[in-house]
């Protein structure tokens, strides 16, 4: 690797986000760190920086088209394009296993649209090469369509997001509107959601559901413009989403994810990782 290779981590002024830039850069990438606070990301850039890393900071917010906008834009001009895009950023209003549907909207937007809008957005702006570019998406065992606990209750809807010739973004999204609207109407107990983290889980089954949709488009490409995308869980982690609380640092939390973003090998893609093996989503 060199500093001509240039990787993009979203959420990055903290946690597991902040780790996955550390990693990346002592592989001596140039790492374009991003935050959605100006302040903090550059002192975490900073930071970065005094231990003799390649990082740059730019603002990012994912929730924001325009913010999105301007840092594809810049990117483009100043870098000609990216080599690696992690999508870390996410939110958590769940304590222990509490729900916190009343901000399900916000929870979604974040970690579902937010990521989806990011792979869009920068889809484009990944360089063509040899090796393929690749995007690897911070996810959870939480979203897990068959997990033993914690799982959606409909069967049929779980099949439709199961099946490779059923699931489609559309298919996402109208089982996320689906569920909005079921929380706005006060129905959504009744309807057969993960009854823990309900919309943390389910933000993070639709990215996990994106991964695997985006996995097939992008498997279409040809020889030199390949881009690989897979989505990992760090474990539970001690950082702030947490409390702290968790079995794992950052530093273990972030390996996959760089792992994951670093591979060489072409097979990997649209699949679902945790410690570095592949799981079932
Ligand atoms: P943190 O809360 O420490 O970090 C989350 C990061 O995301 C922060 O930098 C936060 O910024 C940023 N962020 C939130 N919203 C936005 C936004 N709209 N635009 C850009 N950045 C945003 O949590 P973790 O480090 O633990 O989480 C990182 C990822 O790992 C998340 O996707 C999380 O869901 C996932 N994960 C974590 C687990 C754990 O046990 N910790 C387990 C499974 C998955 P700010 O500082 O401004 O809030």
């Amino acid at each position: 690797w060199s500093a001509e290779t240039i990787a993009a981590v979203t959420g990055a002024n903290r946690g597991i986000g902040f780790e996955i830039a550390r990693q990346l850069a002592s592989h001596g990438l140039t790492v374009i760190l991003t935050s959605r606070d100006a302040t903090l990301g550059e002192e975490a850039t900073k930071a970065l920086q005094e231990q003799g890393s390649k990082a740059v900071f730019h603002q990012l917010d994912v929730s924001d088209h325009e913010s999105i906008d301007t840092f594809c834009a810049c990117v483009k001009e100043k870098y000609g394009g990216l080599d690696i895009l992690i999508n870390n950023a996410g939110i958590s209003h769940n304590t222990g296993s509490e729900n916190s549907v009343e901000f399900a909207e916000k929870v979604i937007n974040i970690n579902y649209i937010g990521t989806k809008n990011m792979i869009k957005s920068a889809l484009p702006l990944m360089k063509p090469s040899s090796e393929g570019a690749r995007i690897v998406n911070v996810s959870s065992r939480l979203g897990r369509l068959n997990g033993r606990r914690n799982r959606i209750a409909d069967v049929g809807l779980r099949q439709k997001l199961e099946d490779p010739e059923l699931l489609s973004e559309d298919v996402i999204d109208a089982t996320m509107n689906k569920f909005l609207e079921e929380v706005k109407d006060g129905s959504w107990i009744s309807g057969g959601w993960p009854q823990n983290n309900t919309d943390y889980s389910l933000s993070k089954l639709a990215v996990n559901c994106y991964t695997r949709v985006m996995g097939r488009v992008l498997a279409g490409r040809g020889d030199g413009e390949k881009i690989y995308i897979n989505c990992c869980c760090p474990g539970w982690v001690k950082t702030a989403m947490t409390g702290w609380a968790g079995l794992t640092s950052p530093e273990v939390g972030a390996d996959t994810a760089v792992w994951l973003a670093l591979l060489r090998d072409q097979s990997v893609n649209g699949k679902f990782f945790a410690e570095r093996r592949e799981i079932n989503f």
